[in-house]
């Protein structure tokens, strides 16, 4: 198949879906770990299409939602010092902080703008030079490598005024320690295709090997997600976990080796803080010291207020699989898109997004 029309094929769905119903005997509860795969599911209406055996959850891998609260108030802490311009993608500036939003703190005239990519982030530093630009680097392994990139290209352009908020999380780490905390019983996971396709599928090995939880990387589109099911279906049923590839067109198991020298040229493992989990030991990169002059935590060091969290949001308990946004009282009630009580209302990758989007009515 080389189109996406092929990928939302109705009647090779259909079959897919039948194999799933023929095969699938015993209750299984999967989690697709990625925000991509959670609004592909529920804006195709996929659960509504499995057998009542099956059961899908939604992971932490929306880069938004995981941003701890603390992570969000340093950002708008430093959107607050004079001379100083934030560049952040659109979806984080409504997403609320301890205190305030991004949103808020532009409003009160802080110098904030979206970027919709880091060439943009990186243009802006070249044109302000009495400025100094900070990119509000979230996201996952996925983003690293352009993130790298723009250090480079800022070497380049002689660009000194550049600086990298790295937030960066890794997706393998915080799989292992949702599986340690041992909260959720997981029979396979929908390990994130973009993700996969820079990391490979080596890193996964570890799942079924000490969790005997079967692991399949899935695209996208409807079918990549009916045939992902339908491989974890099998492995199940057959006692014979391992990790597969159902997105062989964009991923290998050896991933991306360029992106990834790139990334470690650039980055080092550290630890990070994730919502909803706290401090994961080496789940997140940090600026290497050979390029500390572009890293804003050692450019600009910052304190900031104690942490609050939205009184009543479960984002937290929703992004390790434990709840839905159906369990939160303020979901669709003072929680809306428009004003979200917590992170995983604003993403365009969150659950209670999707779940209000596209009318999910069960978890
Ligand atoms: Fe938080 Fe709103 Fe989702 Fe509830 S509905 S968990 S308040 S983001």
């Amino acid at each position: 198949m080389k189109f996406i029309d092929e990928f939302r094929n109705a009647e090779l769905g259909q079959k897919l879906v039948a194999k799933i119903h023929q095969s699938s005997t015993k209750p299984v509860r999967l989690m697709e770990f990625c925000g991509g795969h959670t609004v592909s599911i529920l804006k195709h209406g996929i659960r509504q299409l499995l057998p009542p055996t099956v059961e899908m959850l939604s992971g932490p891998g929306c880069p938004v939602c995981v941003t701890a609260n603390d992570d969000l108030d340093k950002v708008i802490a430093l959107a607050r010092l004079p001379n100083a311009i934030i560049t952040t993608f659109g979806d984080m500036m409504k997403v609320p902080g301890s205190y305030s939003s991004l949103q808020e703190a532009k409003a009160e005239g802080a110098n904030i703008k979206i970027v919709y990519s880091i060439q943009d982030a990186l243009n802006i530093a070249q044109d302000n030079p009495q400025k100094s630009v900070i990119f509000v680097g979230i996201g996952f392994e996925t983003t690293a490598p352009t993130i790298a990139a723009s250090i480079f290209e800022a070497e380049q352009r002689g660009i000194k005024n550049f600086h990298i908020l790295s937030l960066l999380k890794l997706c393998p780490p915080v799989m292992r320690a949702l599986l340690e905390l041992g909260e959720v019983r997981l029979n396979g996971i929908v390990c994130p295709g973009h993700v996969s396709a820079i990391i490979g599928s080596y890193p996964y090995e570890f799942i079924p090997k000490e969790y005997n939880i079967a692991c399949v990387i899935s695209g996208f589109e409807p079918l990549d997600i009916l045939f992902t099911i339908a491989m974890l279906i099998e492995q199940v049923e057959k006692g014979k976990t391992k990790v597969e590839i159902a997105y062989l067109r964009g991923v290998k198991p050896e991933g991306n080796t360029h992106a990834l020298k790139l990334m470690d040229k650039v980055f080092e493992v550290g630890d990070a803080n994730w919502r909803g989990i706290g401090v994961i030991s080496k789940s997140g990169l940090k600026i290497r010291k050979e390029y500390q002059h572009f890293d804003t935590e050692n450019v600009f060091p910052i304190t900031t207020a104690p942490v609050r969290e939205p009184k009543g949001c479960l984002c937290g308990e929703i992004l390790r699989g434990v709840k839905t946004p159906l369990d939160c009282k303020l979901f669709r009630k003072t929680c809306i898109p428009e004003h979200p009580v917590g992170p995983c209302m604003v993403s365009s990758e969150g659950a209670c997004a999707a779940y209000f989007h596209y009318g999910a009515t069960y978890g």
